[in-house]
């Protein structure tokens, strides 16, 4: 019998809770082959959601929490259930309702069927957000797209279901600053993505404001890229070419450079070359972030016919 953990990261859910509880209680019935844990993680929420995880978890023994002691922020509640599961799959979940339980069987069933390492939500519209938010989204995710290398497409989210080995990859990440989607596209792995259709929450708010949002985009570009160095150096050589060019231009047709002229262009120089060389410093800066984070060289999938096998191949060879 397989475990799937259903990790939930709550802040301030006391409304929603007690519906995706009954929700989600319900659809895992229908999954026949594995048996699921809650783990739901109270980010340091000030209402009654850790009173409502306790009740939860003192009727049904499937049902764990954590509690923060303060709000650390959706990234690190979802690190923290995933450190705590011990499923052989895991999946993370909103309190909301925004993603749909009965998605969860068909999830099971292509990644224990159909050979996947993770089946995940691919939310085809925004239905029950603002414009503006929607609009900054997808202003985001085409620049996020275009300057990292790394698959982030606008809707494709948190909701996913992803095989032990999987998990344990992204648990190896330890980086302060988690950027969830780009942590999901760094380590790979075979996903195969289901359409699903937004809904408004089902209660309480949203927790996102304008400056959170702002906040998120920011941390998630400068994790995965040092785009914002390299436009420096580029923007640095673009000033001194400009100012090589006003200099032979105004030589060639007027004859000389005047006072004015020389003045523009010697700003246009200076300016040019301190540019790219802060653009230098940051790459060297940028690399050396990226080494302090300490992230793997590669992601090892699958292993076999080496002599320290896991106790997984080690039992596949036996049986062979
Ligand atoms: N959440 C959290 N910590 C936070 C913010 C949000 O654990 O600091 C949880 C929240 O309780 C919900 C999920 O993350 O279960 C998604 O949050 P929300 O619905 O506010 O985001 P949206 O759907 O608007 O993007
Ligand atoms: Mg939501």
């Amino acid at each position: 019998m397989d475990k799937i953990s259903i990790i939930v990261p709550c802040y301030n859910e006391e409304k929603a809770l007690p519906g995706f509880y009954r929700e989600t209680a319900d659809a895992v019935k229908d999954i026949e082959g594995a048996e699921c844990e809650f783990i739901f993680v109270d980010d340091g929420s000030q209402d009654h959601t850790p009173d409502i995880l306790e009740s939860l978890s003192c009727m049904d023994d499937r049902c764990r929490y954590i509690s923060f002691s303060r709000n650390f922020g959706k990234e690190a509640a979802m690190y923290a259930g995933l450190q705590n599961s011990s499923g052989d799959y895991c999946v993370f979940m909103d309190a909301d309702l925004q993603h749909p339980p009965k998605l969860l069987k068909e999830m099971y069933r292509v990644v224990k069927t159909e050979g996947y390492d993770c089946c995940a939500g691919l939310r085809e519209d925004r239905t029950g957000e603002s414009k503006m938010r929607s609009l900054l989204s997808r202003a985001f995710y085409k620049i996020i797209k275009r300057i990292c290398n790394l698959d982030m497409g606008d809707g494709k989210g948190d909701f996913r279901m992803m095989s032990r080995t999987m998990a344990d990859s992204i648990l190896e990440l330890r980086e302060y600053n988690r950027y969830m989607k780009g942590i999901f596209s760094f380590v790979g792995f075979d996903t195969k993505w289901i359409p699903f259709h937004n809904v408004e929450r089902t209660a309480g708010e949203t927790k996102w404001s304008f400056r959170s949002l702002m906040h998120y985009a920011v941390d998630g570009i400068l994790s995965f890229s040092s785009a914002p160095a390299t436009m420096a150096g580029t923007a640095g050589a673009v000033l001194i070419l400009a100012a090589v060019l006003t200099a032979v231009c105004t030589a060639l047709f007027s004859g000389s450079l005047n006072g004015i002229t020389l003045l523009i262009c010697l700003v246009l120089l200076l300016n040019g070359i301190q540019m790219f060389f802060i653009s230098v410093l940051g790459q060297y800066v940028s690399k050396d972030y990226m080494e302090s984070k300490k992230r793997p060289i590669y992601i090892v999938k699958k292993k076999r016919g080496f002599s320290e096998l896991s106790g997984e191949h080690q039992a596949g060879c036996r049986a062979v």
